[in-house]
């Protein structure tokens, strides 16, 4: 694993931790001499990566839209791309990276981590996706997910693709060890054939 991708809140969240699981992440990446990429700003549980990564020696990638650099970008980062809006962000995110991982956080990392799935199930991406799941965070995203697979709308391998573990050191390993489902997403036949 040379390039992870985390997605996480533009907020630290109030429980201090979500804050100690950002400074974890961050050390495991330097231990295991994976450079960082993420959203480029210097707030949140992503500022607390980021500072810790660049803290111990690490590198980090920033990306972010020019529409919010000025307020927030980070301004020590090993490199930063300045791009033209959220959606080319998310793409150069994805083309650096070889895998993702996602704290908590609001709806931006919510979006993140449904697109990426969105684009694994259509078979568009084979690059493995995972969260930490800090207090139990996502434990009814998790629950949501499940009645989407019981109400038809998600196959199950599909549901499967996003991984999850309490620590960082777990769920890289799960990230290295992952293969994509060759299932196909359509479900059922076209409506009037
Ligand atoms: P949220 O979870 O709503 O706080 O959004 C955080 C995620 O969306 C991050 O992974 C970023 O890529 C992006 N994002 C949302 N808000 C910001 C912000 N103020 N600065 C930088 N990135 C943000």
């Amino acid at each position: 694993m040379k390039r992870i991708c985390v997605n996480c809140g533009s907020s630290p969240g109030f429980s201090p931790e979500y804050l100690v699981t950002a400074r974890s992440l961050g050390r495991v990446l330097v231990e295991q001499d994976i450079e960082l990429v993420y959203g480029g700003a210097d707030v949140g549980l992503m500022g607390e990566v980021a500072n810790t990564v660049l803290q111990l020696g690490g590198s980090v990638i920033g990306v972010i839209p020019k529409s919010i650099a000025d307020k927030v970008s980070h301004s020590s980062l090993s490199t930063l791309h300045v791009v033209d809006s959220m959606h080319d962000r998310k793409a150069m995110m994805f083309d650096l990276s070889n895998a993702f991982i996602a704290l908590p956080g609001g709806y931006g990392t919510l979006e993140e981590i449904s697109e990426l799935l969105t684009w694994a199930q259509l078979g568009l991406s084979n690059k493995p996706c995972g969260v930490i799941n800090t207090n139990g965070y996502y434990d009814l995203l998790f629950q949501f997910l499940d009645v989407a697979v019981t109400e038809g709308f998600m196959k199950q391998v599909h549901r499967e693709m996003l991984l999850v573990s309490d620590s960082a050191e777990a769920l890289i390993s799960e990230l290295d060890n992952y293969t994509v489902p060759s299932v196909d997403k359509w479900m059922g036949t076209k409506l009037g054939s």
